[in-house]
């Protein structure tokens, strides 16, 4: 019987899931509403219900399941899977015990912070693959960042290690989600992009942007930074600036040998990627900087669940 691996990826909107095998091809994958607005209950019922399709699924293909990995916000004690720290994404979710799914399932159920999968999807069969060292973040709405070193994720003393976008980038700065102030995430997420865009738009008369001020996007914002716009391509140096400072500092502390910036801002491509660069390497040691790789994320969306499958790979090591 061929091995299975299977990842479920929880988010606010969205739970994605599906089947790997051990060499990361796709076999299965499906999402389904998360409901957060319809309360944990229904929430805690589609994750069973996307479990129990996972595992019909794999019964029909007449594969063996090796466990569930799930990618859940907030932080996440591992391995028993126990959310210590909830997430604006869904609220209320602290206390949540992941491993009582397990018993639900009958089937070993591994669960880790939704950043975490991330990083080992794209570790293990994207953007870092063959690499032994990376830091890896997600750019959206909020920030989302992890650490792997020698193959394996850094977690902290109680899990929750890699919080790049609550690191601060100014004393006393900006007001951020998380009730603090100066964050990277505040300065430097998908909103901050969009607000300073909008503003220095004003100041552009012939910036495109400026007639679509109401819904402006990322997207947008990217395209006509490719085209060459003023306002968003000093929007978009902005940000790359002050994340470049900000991923400078945690290349001069940690040494990775890779960093892969996935999320919202990887569609951004290239032209961005060489844009961080020049600023990682402004702000970082030259020792450091000199062999360091930057790399747009490759999975995409499908990086979450993908990496949750990784989590029952080998169970003493990760
Ligand atoms: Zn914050």
């Amino acid at each position: 019987m061929k091995k299975v691996y299977a990842g479920i990826d929880l988010g606010g909107t969205f739970i994605k899931a599906g089947l790997i095998s051990p060499g990361g091809a796709r076999i299965s994958y499906f999402k389904i509403p998360t409901e957060v607005e319809s309360g944990l209950n229904t929430v805690r019922d589609n994750l069973i219900k996307a479990g129990k399709r996972l595992i019909s699924i794999s019964g029909r293909k007449r594969m063996k399941l090796c466990g569930i990995g799930i990618g859940s916000p907030g932080t996440v004690r591992y391995p028993e899977g126990i959310v210590t720290d909830s997430s604006p994404n869904i609220p209320g979710w602290v206390g949540t015990s992941f491993g009582g799914l397990s018993a639900d399932l009958k089937i070993e159920v591994r669960a880790d912070n939704d950043a975490n999968c991330m990083a080992l999807g794209e570790y293990m069969f994207g953007a870092g693959r063959g690499t032994r060292s990376g830091f890896y973040i997600t750019i959206g709405t909020g920030i989302g960042g992890a650490f792997i070193y020698n193959g394996r994720l850094i977690r902290g003393a109680s899990y929750a290690a890699g919080e790049f976008g609550h690191t601060a980038l100014k004393y006393n700065g900006k007001k951020c989600k998380c009730g603090r102030r100066g964050c990277v995430e505040a300065y430097t997420a998908v909103p901050a992009l969009i607000q300073s865009a909008k503003k220095l738009a004003k100041k552009h008369p012939y910036s495109s942007l400026r007639k679509k001020l109401d819904g402006l996007t990322s997207h947008m914002i990217f395209d006509a930074f490719k085209k060459g716009d003023r306002a968003a391509s000093e929007a978009v140096r902005l940000n790359a600036a002050m994340l470049g400072s900000a991923v400078g500092s945690v290349v001069n502390l940690f040494n990775p040998e890779i960093v892969v910036v996935g999320g919202g801002l990887a569609e951004a491509g290239k032209k961005y990627i060489d844009e961080l660069r020049k600023n990682i390497i402004a702000f970082a040691f030259g020792s450091a900087a000199n062999s360091l790789k930057i790399r747009s994320a490759r999975l995409g969306n499908s990086a979450g669940w993908i990496g949750a499958a990784c989590l029952n790979f080998d169970k003493n090591n990760r």
